[in-house]
């Protein structure tokens, strides 16, 4: 694994700092407060869709071959690759290895990095495909692509896509999804639920994953493009969640919504060419988008790092010596964790771009990285003291914020399970 960046990488993360700093971590910060995501009108995402970033994504996200869909990956996907990518050339795709370009979905576990360490619930809520992109990638016919991926080229207003598996009785399990899907015609009719849909209130359009027909388990599963506006399309409510405020989590309905069968992904020859293709495709994005939500943590992390250091070097009594290297030894053992994360993240994203199989290094990261930054800011609450505690201050607000991404994209008990299933076999393992 090459671990040097290419300069594409270095700018994008100098471009992505410049942001954080200047708006993605108070705007984290005031929406946390006030407990209201920002506003989708809000004249941050039209600045940031007059200058291109939201276009940059999305070129990115179709200009990629179907191996390296992965660097679309995550919930900050578009925008890290959006952030990602100013440098003229750098559509290809990555080399499969060992080049001097940083790999798609590497690049975009990097940059998101960054992009956390400022604010996680923020970066989320930059305009651009997002989590939409990696299924419409991976399965899409290129007219869908293009279709569903080009809109973002816009410059005139800030857009936004969003991914739709979990339901009231099937987040873990997502073999056990009820939304039902019916052939009419020319047409698909949905009937269901679904819930914790990041931006999808927001969104242009919606992948909904549903079931032709709950029997057949995972070989019942069709992904389809759902539309703004489209009649039975209802959100039913923003979630008010503990942490990762600044971006909208929704729970809708689709009743009896009437889909052209344009949308459904990859056309039906795509389902009918091998069995499970469509869980398949969940997983497959699964395993691009988890290291990006996992790496997010390692941010979260390392900004907890950052000030309990910097706590240390300037707001240290001078007289406590012994509390001081007390205090140090503890931040080298959590940065030694925050590093361990950050590149189990790196080598799952790796082995994607090399277009390999990385269920169980995408898993892994996922598995290790949020106990990880939680456990950073509980030694740096311990360091700083009562600021440690304080609703003013960020600490206590990175610990929900990391805490709920401990829980989405996968639990770590459900990371466990695969990751032990590829240890021991998955007759042994259940
Ligand atoms: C911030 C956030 C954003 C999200 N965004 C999206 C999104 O954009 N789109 C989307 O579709 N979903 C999204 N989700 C949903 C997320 O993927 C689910 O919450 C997650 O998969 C867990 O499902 P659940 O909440 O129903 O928990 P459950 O599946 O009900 O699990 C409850 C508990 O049981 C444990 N458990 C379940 N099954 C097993 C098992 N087999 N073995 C051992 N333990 C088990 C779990 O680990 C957990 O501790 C988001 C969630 C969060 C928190």
């Amino acid at each position: 694994m090459n671990l040097e960046l290419d300069q594409a990488t270095k700018t994008a993360i100098e471009m992505i700092r410049a942001l954080g700093k200047e708006y993605l971590r108070p705007l984290g910060m005031e929406a946390d407060r006030l407990y209201r995501p920002i506003p989708a009108d809000h004249s941050f995402f039209q600045m940031l869709a007059e200058s291109g970033f939201m276009a940059r994504g999305a070129a990115m996200g179709r200009d990629e071959d179907r191996e390296n869909e992965a660097g679309a990956a995550g919930a900050s996907s578009g925008q890290a690759k959006a952030a990602s990518k100013p440098a003229a050339g750098s559509q290809q795709p990555a080399k499969k290895s060992g080049g001097k370009r940083t790999g798609n979905a590497v690049r975009g576990v990097i940059v998101s990095e960054e992009g956390a360490y400022w604010d996680r619930g923020a970066m989320v809520t930059l305009p651009g495909p997002g989590l939409g992109a990696p299924p419409v990638a991976k399965m899409g016919t290129p007219e869908q692509r293009e279709r569903f991926l080009g809109i973002f080229n816009t410059r005139e207003r800030p857009l936004w896509a969003a991914f739709a598996m979990t339901e009231p009785s099937a987040g873990s399990d997502v073999a056990r999804i009820q939304m039902r899907a019916r052939k009419d015609g020319d047409e698909w009719i949905l009937t269901g639920q679904k819930m914790f849909s990041s931006n999808s209130a927001r969104a242009e359009w919606v992948v909904v994953f549903a079931t032709i027909d709950p029997e057949l388990g995972r070989a019942g599963h069709r992904a389809f493009v759902v539309e703004k506006g489209m009649p039975g399309f209802e959100v039913l409510r923003i979630e008010a969640k503990m942490g990762v405020k600044a971006y909208e989590t929704a729970s809708f309905a689709l009743d009896d919504c009437r889909v052209p069968a344009d949308n459904l992904l990859g056309s039906e020859a795509y389902y009918s060419a091998r069995a499970n293709r469509g869980f398949g495709g969940a997983m497959e994005t699964f395993n691009a988008t988890r290291p990006v939500v996992a790496v997010h943590s390692i941010g979260i992390g390392r900004a907890a790092h950052d000030r309990a250091r910097d706590f240390v070097a300037e707001e240290f009594p001078a007289h406590a010596a012994r509390r001081r290297r007390r205090a140090l030894e503890r931040l080298v053992g959590i940065r030694r964790r925050l590093e361990i994360g950050k590149l189990l993240c790196v080598h799952a994203a790796a082995v994607n771009d090399e277009g390999k199989p990385n269920g169980r290094e995408a898993a892994a990261c996922k598995l290790y990285s949020p106990p990880a930054a939680l456990a950073a800011i509980q030694v740096a609450a311990g360091i700083v003291g009562e600021a440690g505690v304080r609703h003013d201050q960020y600490l206590e607000k990175w610990a929900r914020d990391v805490k709920m991404l401990d829980i989405g994209e996968g639990t770590q008990q459900v990371q466990r399970r695969i990751v032990a299933r590829h240890l021991i076999g998955p007759d042994i393992a259940r």
